[in-house]
């Protein structure tokens, strides 16, 4: 089973691929993760690459398709696509490397969040350090330590609410255009994202049983 997890930014797409990675055994690929490991590896790629998304903008297509082309082929198990694609040039490149993979899409999931809140889930967001999960927390009093692991939350640089406003124009831009690459293909479901994280993944769970 391969699944393609859209939403605008904040709209719980790490939260829930985490969740689905556990409990369906995928691999989870966050193309933002991927790219903030190739960051924190200090290389010269990492050093562009981090201009790009501490300015709230998209990577380009060709980097992105590359990164992304090495990681499928370097597994045989379902994927779950966080993050990917963000364009229509990428929805396109991902149908033609999955198809020479022998491989398809099984759904793709838009997970929908009000505007309204977006900025404020995206300034509450923390990431921990040591395990990656993704925790909301009191603006007014933030915590500090991962409530998993007891690890150090840290803020995004790209979760600022001026860059949170950005990368939703980059979204409405680039990224709902994919939206309507997949609505006719029999495979698009949306599901409501402004519930708990727990009802979200329940209606997720709901969706990919009638999923073969
Ligand atoms: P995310 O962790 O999914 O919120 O992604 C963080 C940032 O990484 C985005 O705002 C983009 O700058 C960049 N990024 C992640 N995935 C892609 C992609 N598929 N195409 C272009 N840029 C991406």
């Amino acid at each position: 089973m391969n699944i393609v997890l859209m939403g605008c930014p904040g709209a719980g797409k790490g939260t829930q691929s985490a969740k689905l990675q556990e409990e369906l055994k995928l691999k989870h690929i966050s193309t933002g993760d991927v790219l903030r490991t190739e960051i924190a590896s200090g290389s010269e790629l990492g050093k562009k690459i981090a201009g790009i998304i501490n300015a709230g903008n998209l990577v380009p297509d060709e980097l992105m398709i590359s990164m992304l082309e090495n990681i499928v082929k370097s597994t045989d198990a379902g994927i779950i696509f966080d993050g990917f694609p963000r364009t229509v040039a990428q929805a396109e490149a991902l149908n033609a490397m999955l198809k020479r993979f022998h491989r398809e899409i099984s759904a793709v999931i838009m997970i929908n969040l009000p505007e309204s809140e977006v900025v404020k889930r995206i300034t509450s967001r923390r990431q921990c350090k040591k395990c990656g999960a993704i925790v909301h927390v009191d603006p007014a009093a933030p915590a500090t330590v991962c409530p998993d692991c007891g690890g150090e939350l840290y803020t995004r640089a790209d979760d600022t609410a001026e860059r949170a406003k950005h990368r939703l124009e980059v979204y409405h831009h680039d990224t709902l255009p994919v939206k309507t690459f997949y609505q006719n293909s029999g495979k698009y479901v949306e599901i409501n994202g402004n519930q708990t994280p727990e009802k979200v993944f329940e209606d997720l769970v709901a969706v990919l049983k009638k999923v073969k």
